[in-house]
C-alpha cells in the first residue's frame, strides 16, 4: 500500500472502527480499515454483554442472524466476604424474546460477523497490519505508517485502536495514560456442557444469565469479578484499577483463581475445562482522563477516548455510537469538503447530543469517590454478611433480643457518622 490514498482510514477493527467504517462505507465513502490481528476479534477480548439497542442502531434486527450467544434474561449482582455472599437479582423472560434486550457473544466470532456487515458495504478491510505511525503535513494529519506495508494517506484517520491508544498519544491528543485511569482484567472462558450450563444458571435454551460481584471478587479493590453465560462456555473474569493491583501487589491471575474458588462460584464452575485465557486493559479515567477527541484530519473513537461506563458495564455501545457519531461528522465534512479542527469539532456536538457525553458526565466523580473509601467494598460487606447471618441462625435468642444486638453492631460496624457524610458526600458530588 506505499504511497496509496483513500477518503478514510480506520485504525483498528473493533466495534468502533467496524461501525465508523460501515457507516461510512454505506454513503459510498472509499474507507479502509487496518487491523493487527489476523482476523477482526482476534485481539479482542470483552466479557462480554452486547446491547440490542445500540447494536440495532447500526444493523438492524441483527439478532436473526448474528452469531450470538445466549439473550440474557436475568441480572444478579453478588457481594462476596471471603466466604458469604449477599446477592440481588432481576428476571424476566422479556429480555428472552424478541426484540430481547443484551446478549452474550464471543468477541472472536462477533467482530468478525459485524466486520463482514462493513465490507459487504463496501469497507475495506485489511489484517495483520499494525499502524505504528502517523503522517502529518503542515500540522495536520494526513495518513499512517504501518511498516512494510508503506505509507497511506487520507482526508481523516479515525483512531479505534482501543484502551492503550498509543497513536492517540503519538497524535498530540493524549497524555500517557496513568495506572489510575486503566483497570487490568483477567478473563477465561471456561467450557461446560450446555445442559450443565442450562441447569446450574436454571435457564432454558438460548436464555443466560450475566453475574457481577463486588467485594471478595476484588480482594476488596475497586472492580468486579463477573461471569456470563454462553451456549456451551462461561466467560469469567475478575480485574481491579492498575494503580491499586501495584499498591497491593495482587496479580490479576491469583485474584481470578481466588474469585473462582469462592464457596458461592465454585459450584458454578466445577469440572469446567479451560479454553483460553486473556488479560486486558479496560479505560476507567472516564471524563477526567478523556483524550482530545479531534484534531485537523483525526477524530477519537470507542476505547481510544476512554468511552466506558463502568458502572452500568457498557463499553461495546459507546464503541458502536461514537464510531457511527464520527463517521456522520465525517459525512458532513466530506459535503463541505472541509476535514480541518473546526469541521471535524461537531463530533463533540454530536456526542453531547447521544447518550455518550451525559453518561460519562454523570459518572465522572463516581471512581474517584469510591477509590476514597476502601471500606466500601471491603469492611461494609463483612459487617452486611455478618448481620445476615445472625438475623438467619436460629439460636433460642428473643428476636426482640437479637434483632437490637444486630442493629447495634451494624451500627458500630457501619459508623454512622461517616455513613452520614459519605450519603451527603455522594449526593454533592456523585449525584450532581
Ligand atoms: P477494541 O475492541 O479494543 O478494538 C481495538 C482494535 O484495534 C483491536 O482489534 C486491535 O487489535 C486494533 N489495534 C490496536 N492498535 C492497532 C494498531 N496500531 N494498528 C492496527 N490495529 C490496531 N463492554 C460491554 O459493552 N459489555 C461487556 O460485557 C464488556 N465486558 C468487558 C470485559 C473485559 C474483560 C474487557 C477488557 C472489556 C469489556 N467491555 C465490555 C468493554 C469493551 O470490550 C470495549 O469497550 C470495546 O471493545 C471497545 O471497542 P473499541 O473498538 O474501541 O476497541
Amino acid at each position: 500500500m506505499s504511497q496509496e490514498r483513500v477518503e478514510v482510514i480506520v485504525v483498528g477493527a473493533g466495534p468502533a472502527g467496524v461501525a465508523t467504517a460501515l457507516t461510512l462505507a454505506r454513503a459510498g465513502v472509499e474507507v479502509i480499515v487496518l487491523e493487527r490481528g489476523a482476523y477482526p476479534g482476534a485481539k479482542n477480548v470483552m466479557g462480554g454483554i452486547l446491547y440490542r439497542q445500540p447494536t440495532e442502531e447500526l444493523v438492524p434486527e441483527f439478532w436473526r442472524v448474528a452469531p450470538l450467544e445466549r439473550a440474557i434474561i436475568e441480572q444478579r449482582y453478588l457481594l462476596l466476604t471471603g466466604e458469604d455472599a449477599i446477592g440481588l437479582s432481576y428476571r424476566t423472560p422479556t429480555f428472552g424474546q424478541p426484540p430481547y434486550n443484551a446478549f452474550s457473544v464471543l468477541r472472536a466470532e462477533w467482530d468478525r460477523w459485524f466486520a463482514e456487515q462493513a465490507e459487504a458495504a463496501g469497507a475495506l478491510i485489511a489484517t495483520g497490519v499494525t499502524v505504528e505511525d502517523l503522517l502529518w503535513e503542515d500540522g495536520r494529519i494526513v495518513g499512517v505508517r504501518a511498516g512494510e506495508q508503506g505509507e497511506l494517506y487520507a482526508n481523516v484517520v479515525v483512531l479505534a485502536e482501543g484502551a492503550n491508544a498509543l497513536l492517540v498519544q503519538k497524535a498530540g491528543l493524549a497524555r500517557d495514560w496513568q495506572p489510575d485511569e486503566q483497570a487490568l482484567v483477567a478473563k477465561e472462558l471456561l467450557r461446560l456442557p450446555v445442559q450443565e450450563i442450562e441447569r446450574r444458571f436454571n435457564v432454558s435454551a438460548g436464555e443466560g444469565v450475566a453475574i457481577e460481584a463486588f467485594g471478595a471478587s476484588t480482594g476488596g479493590l475497586l472492580g468486579y469479578g463477573f461471569i456470563y453465560t454462553n451456549r456451551e462456555t462461561l466467560s469469567i473474569g475478575t480485574g481491579a484499577l492498575l494503580s491499586d493491583l501495584i499498591a497491593h501487589e495482587v496479580n490479576v491471575s491469583d485474584l481470578l483463581e481466588r474469585f473462582k474458588r469462592h464457596p458461592a462460584i465454585a459450584p458454578l464452575l466445577e469440572g469446567a475445562e479451560l479454553v483460553e485465557y486473556s488479560a486486558h486493559l479496560i479505560p476507567e479515567g472516564g471524563w477526567r482522563a478523556m483524550p482530545a477527541l479531534f484534531a485537523d484530519g483525526v477524530l477519537v473513537v470507542g476505547d481510544a477516548a476512554g468511552f466506558v461506563n463502568p458502572l452500568s458495564r457498557e463499553g461495546s455501545n459507546f464503541a458502536m455510537i461514537s464510531g457511527k457519531l464520527a463517521a456522520e461528522t465525517i459525512l458532513e465534512a466530506r459535503a463541505a469538503g472541509d476535514y480541518s479542527v473546526h469541521a471535524l469539532s461537531r463530533y463533540w456536538e454530536k456526542l453531547e447530543e447521544s447518550f455518550i457525553h451525559p453518561d460519562l458526565e454523570a459518572i465522572r466523580n463516581v471512581t474517584p469517590f469510591v477509590h476514597a473509601r476502601p471500606y466500601l467494598l471491603r469492611d461494609y460487606p463483612q459487617a452486611l454478611a455478618r448481620a445476615f447471618r445472625q438475623y438467619l441462625t436460629v439460636d433460642g435468642t428473643p428476636k426482640a433480643i437479637k434483632y437490637r444486638r444486630i442493629g447495634w453492631k451494624l451500627f458500630a460496624d457501619l459508623d454512622p457518622m461517616r455513613l452520614l457524610r459519605d450519603v451527603v458526600c455522594a449526593a454533592w458530588h456523585v449525584l450532581r
